[in-house]
């Protein structure tokens, strides 16, 4: 049974422990540790097992807390020296690093990640916190002489950059912990108070992180995390005392939550699925090698995760034949078992979409080159289905994403084509590009609508520290080190008039 295992040291002052081994949870609202009558049950995507409880805030209390956060918490980690943030922001990584096993044991338990893959999130999220270092260059501002026009003569402007004030989080549930991490830094580290609304499926990360801030020294009254299920979100998105929405999610709710948000800064980091084009003078072993992990990590709930393979026909045959050969070395079951590579997906839901989508794709002419089966509850065969050009565009799988490890494997007679049917597609979050003839290379890059190339790897977004985000139905804003305070701070232009003063003597 997936149970998870108590917390260690002052992890256990945040959660009760139930008769039946369930571990309830409180929340962290402003500087007070909350609960609620009501919960709502988390259940490991391992066996559906309940293995925790939190509490299900009503709009009262979350009204509350952005009261509390718009009437201090602002101003506190605003007022908190830029080098005292950064040093908080070390502390943290030194706690994840203290309490990584109980991070890897949440993150195992509901996430259904492989140990390696948890640990992996620990490390990001700790660098993340480490190399807020860098943010900071992007927070200075500039000087502009008044001299060009002749209204402005006598006066010059500074224009800086200042903290919009409250950041509302969303976060998806696949990286519980970096996203939440990353989210929290460069929002924090610009100077904004933090509202953190994380994934129902998996909100104990987040939850686990407000201790450690709290324990580092973080304004109390500048973070809340408001654990409510997302259809209930309608009014929390509208408030206006928010001056940035930063979400990661489906490109449906992103629509949703711009639709209902109104005027605000938006970070959107949305869904896509990415291509992979491969040219004929790919090494086809290599490229199958990371074109399979770009499918299959992570049960492929990964944004940048490889959904289509174009190749140009003189590398088709070989890759193909390599990509099988590939995807017969994952091991499939409970992430807790040596050996195992892939584990759950999140919900039986999405495997319900896997098993509807393999059907359109066969009745479309798709035919099933490795898997195309649901193994359990939750548990899928990784899936590659082979098409022919012309009919990669009605399926089911071009159109929407699907949330998990299936691909499509199309032959192509040249990169052109290739650029077509990925350009095609309503998302433009990532494509990938193996290959080596420089030329083709270069006019790819500039012919696809996509937020991020990566050339001869599998698309991986990791810390961030190059930036990625989508284009088209993918998302608008970018994540990553020094580019996302762009969108949570706004400028402040700041006149200075010497008029008459005899500072300049222009001629
Ligand atoms: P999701 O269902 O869209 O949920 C994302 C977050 O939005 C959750 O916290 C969810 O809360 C919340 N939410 C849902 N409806 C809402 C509403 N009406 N108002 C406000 N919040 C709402 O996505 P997911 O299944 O967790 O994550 C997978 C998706 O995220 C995929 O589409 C993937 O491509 C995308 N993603 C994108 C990136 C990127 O960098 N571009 C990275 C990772 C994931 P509940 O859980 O309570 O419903």
């Amino acid at each position: 049974m997936a149970k998870l295992k108590e917390l260690s040291g002052e992890l256990r002052e945040i959660y009760t422990v139930n008769s039946d081994e369930v571990l309830s949870f409180k929340t962290y609202i402003a500087g007070i540790w909350t609960s609620t009558k009501d919960l709502e049950e988390v259940k490991s995507p391992i066996d559906l097992e309940v293995y925790a409880k939190v509490p299900k805030l009503n709009y009262e209390i979350v009204d509350m807390a952005l009261q509390t956060l718009y009437r201090k918490g602002r101003w506190e980690i605003r007022d908190m020296p830029g080098e005292k943030r950064l040093k908080v922001f070390h502390t943290l990584a030194s706690l994840l690093e203290k309490f990584r096993q109980d991070f890897v044991n949440v993150l195992v338990i509901g996430n259904g990640k492989t140990p390696s893959a948890a640990n992996g999130e620990v490390n990001a999220a700790i660098e993340r916190l480490e190399r807020a270092d860098l943010d900071v260059r992007k927070l200075y501002g500039e000087y502009v002489p008044g001299d060009w026009s002749t209204e402005s003569l006598e006066a010059e402007a500074i224009v800086r950059r200042e903290p919009l004030g409250i950041v509302l989080a969303i976060t998806p549930f696949n990286y519980p912990l970096f996203d939440v991490v990353n989210k929290f830094v460069y929002s924090t580290v610009a100077g904004n108070a933090f509202v953190l609304k994380p994934a129902s499926a998996t909100p104990l990360p987040a939850i686990m992180f407000a201790k450690l801030a709290e324990m580092a020294g973080f304004p109390k009254e500048a973070l809340a995390v408001i654990t409510v299920p997302g259809k209930e979100m309608d009014k929390i998105v509208q408030d206006k005392r928010i001056g940035v929405i930063s979400l990661t999610g489906s490109t449906e709710t992103g629509e949703q939550v711009m639709k209902i948000g109104g005027i605000k800064q938006y970070v959107m980091e949305l869904g896509g699925g990415d291509s992979a084009l491969v040219m004929a003078d790919a090494d086809p072993k290599v490229s199958a090698q990371k074109i399979v992990t770009g499918i299959t990590s992570y049960s492929g709930q990964r944004c940048d995760s490889i959904k289509f393979v174009f190749a140009e026909e003189p590398i088709y045959d070989k890759l193909k034949e390599n990509l099988v050969e590939e995807l017969r070395k994952v091991k499939v079951g409970d992430p807790r078992q040596d050996g195992v590579t892939m584990g759950p997906v999140i919900d039986p839901k999405t495997v319900d979409e896997f098993e509807f989508a393999v059907k359109d794709a066969v009745s479309k002419g798709g035919a099933i080159l490795y898997g195309g089966k649901r193994l359990g509850a939750t548990y899928i065969e990784p899936t590659l289905i082979e098409i022919d050009k012309s009919k990669v565009k009605d399926l089911y799988l071009y159109k929407k994403e699907v949330f998990l490890s299936i691909a499509v494997l199309t032959q192509v007679s040249n990169i052109e084509e290739a650029i077509e049917l990925s350009n095609g597609r309503r998302y433009g979050l990532d494509a990938a590009l193996f290959g080596n003839d420089i030329n083709k290379i270069r006019k790819a890059v500039r012919m696809l609508e996509v937020g991020a190339v990566y050339i001869n790897e599998y698309p991986k977004h990791g810390i961030g520290y190059f930036p990625f985000g989508g284009r088209k139905d993918s998302g608008i804003g970018r994540e990553g080190i020094g580019y996302t305070i762009e969108y949570v701070t706004a400028y402040k232009t700041v006149v200075y008039n010497y008029k008459g003063k005899g500072i300049w003597e222009y001629l």
